[in-house]
């Protein structure tokens, strides 16, 4: 469970996120809808540590994100493909990453084999198509075996195929008992993967309701 309070953020003078108050659940997929700019990927970075909040908090399973023993098996992102990508291997990077998590090496062929790159493991990242670093990318973030998922625009340039993957992975993960927060600023998207939505505008919250709802309201 991810739990926001206030959540703000100030960029100088640019109000990118403005006192988010919303709670994500387990169990099922929940959508994170807002045009470009938004402050979706604010939210993500700052749920992750990864930027820090002017105002307000957010918990992950009860603590804040720095109180998490093995942050990894609590909460797994995948935030832009691009940050993937180097001049290693696949599951070298993959073993890296486990070794310095204290994540036995075992789940490294796990993942590999979820996301279904297990035949070009040993090949370097560097040429992987954009579907094959985004598969990478989810592997990374698998790796700890998370109870909590985060997909910042995840089919962003995917061909059909890698759409239809990436939803199906998400579905699987939810039904499994996960968290999985997904971005996206298409409606129609967010129609055919989530079942709760979230909306903001302009870091505001604007909705938050089951896509039910929502449907029904809009
Ligand atoms: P979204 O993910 O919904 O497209 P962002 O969270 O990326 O939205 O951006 C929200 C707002 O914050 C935008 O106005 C954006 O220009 C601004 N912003 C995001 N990151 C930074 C940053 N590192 N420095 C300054 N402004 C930023
Ligand atoms: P894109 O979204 O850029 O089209 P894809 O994921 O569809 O990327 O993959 C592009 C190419 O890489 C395809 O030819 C596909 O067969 C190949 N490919 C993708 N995943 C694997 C894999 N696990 N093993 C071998 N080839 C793969």
């Amino acid at each position: 469970m991810i739990e926001l309070e206030g959540l703000t953020k100030y960029y100088g003078d640019t109000l990118a996120v403005d006192h988010l108050t919303f709670t994500v659940r387990p169990g099922m997929v929940t959508g994170f809808l807002g045009p470009n700019g938004a402050g979706k990927s604010t939210t993500m970075r700052m749920m992750l540590d990864l930027d820090h909040p002017t105002e307000g908090t957010v918990r992950i399973d009860g603590k804040h994100y720095r109180q998490l023993n093995d942050p990894l098996t609590y909460i797994g992102a995948l935030l832009d493909a691009k940050a993937v990508h180097g001049g290693r291997s696949a599951v070298n990077h993959l073993l890296c990453l486990a070794q310095s998590n204290g994540i036995p090496r075992e789940r490294v062929g796990e993942v590999l084999d979820t996301v279904g790159l297990t035949s070009v493991a040993d090949k370097r990242s560097k040429g992987f198509s954009l579907g094959m670093s985004q598969r990478l990318g989810i592997a990374a973030a698998l790796l700890g075996d998370p109870k909590i998922l985060l997909f910042d625009e995840p089919v962003n340039g995917l061909d059909p195929e890698g759409i239809h993957w990436i939803r199906n992975l998400m579905k699987n993960l939810a039904a499994q008992g996960r968290t999985v927060f997904v971005s996206s600023h298409l409606m129609s998207e967010m129609a055919l993967t989530a079942e709760h939505l979230v909306v903001i505008g302009q870091g505001r919250l604007m909705a938050d309701m089951s896509m039910a709802e929502f449907i029904q309201q809009n």
